[in-house]
């Protein structure tokens, strides 16, 4: 491994760094495969990037994501909308990590100081307490641990895992819970005249709720519900399902949804409320008139069921 150092984590965990035109393509350990603009490079070895950033890169690569190309615009946008999790949902994340990595019921598993992001941590020490905690709970194993130290710093840290019994039981347990993204998936009609609902409504209802609103593109979503689409939900905390004109995909999507447990807020405009499927009629649905009145009663709705996300600003 070379010297060189990772503008985003500021480790020397870089195994490769081209120049791309006006971008770099980095291959870090810690953060996973990136480009990014000269720019944003040069401003964030000089001004280093929230710990949470190294995690958000790293995501695309452990969920197959492409990978990400990073601007100073983006870097902006995505810092807005990073997720604070709670004690509890990193030692889901960093379980959910293992488990991915174990091969068969009882194989061990490498973690290392450069897998931090994959528990949202901030560094070693709060991975190492994550590990030590998803222990102390009998949910994995721990052998073998060692360090390395260079001139005082920690150069190497690796630390063998199994899951156990009571591990396997508690992600079972958590599987059907809510995906831990903060994405919202937006279900509702393509007609035009809808523009504004979501551009001005819904959109703005989940970006002030600390949300990032998802919306499948209108071209592909020719009536058909693809695996895409499907996938789509899956990755979503909730649904929102605006089913003004009645259009079939909504009701599905909407249903795929409640099949996973994922919370499904319904709303209807009042003129075509009479025409809601009688099937659905059970479920509260926001009643609205304009795109702003839908925006206000929407976010309302959020805060109160699904919960307003702290997003990084306020968090600081
Ligand atoms: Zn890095």
């Amino acid at each position: 491994m070379s010297d060189l150092l990772c503008p985003i984590c500021l480790q020397q965990s870089v195994k490769n760094k081209e120049s791309k035109g006006d971008a770099f393509e980095y291959e870090c350990t810690t953060c996973g495969p990136y480009n990014i603009s000269r720019s944003a490079e040069q401003t964030r070895i000089n001004n280093p990037v929230d710990y949470r950033f190294s995690a958000w890169i790293r995501d695309h690569q452990e969920f197959e994501r492409e990978r990400p190309k990073i601007t100073t615009y983006l870097l902006e946008d995505v810092l807005k909308n990073l997720p604070n999790y709670k004690i509890s949902e990193k030692q889901m994340l960093l379980m959910r990590a293992i488990e991915r990595r174990t091969n068969y019921p009882g194989a061990e598993v490498l973690m290392s100081k450069e897998d931090c992001p994959l528990a949202w941590a901030k560094n070693l020490d709060e991975l190492k307490y994550l590990l030590n905690a998803l222990a102390e709970r009998k949910l994995i194993s721990l052998v073998g641990e060692r360090t390395t130290k260079d001139e005082g710093r920690i150069k190497m840290y690796v630390v063998r895992t199994i899951i156990l019994p009571d591990g396997w039981d508690y992600i079972d347990k958590h599987s059907s819970q809510p995906a831990l993204t903060n994405q919202v998936f937006v279900a509702m009609s393509f007609d035009k005249e809808l523009d504004k609902v979501w551009e001005n409504g819904i959109k703005r209802a989940i970006v002030k709720a600390g949300y990032k609103p998802y919306r499948v593109d209108k071209e592909l979503h020719i009536d058909r519900i693809d695996a895409k689409i499907i996938a789509d939900i899956k990755d979503s905390r909730f649904v929102i399902a605006d089913v003004t004109q009645q259009k079939q995909g909504v009701y599905f999507e909407a249903g795929f949804a409640l099949g996973l447990k994922l919370p499904v807020i319904w709303c209807v405009r009042s003129d075509d409320l009479s025409k809601v499927h009688f099937d659905t009629r059970q479920y509260n649905h926001i009643v609205w008139d304009t795109p702003d009145d839908l925006r206000e009663k929407l976010y309302n709705v959020i805060c109160a069921t699904v919960g307003k996300r702290k997003t990084s600003q306020e968090a600081d």
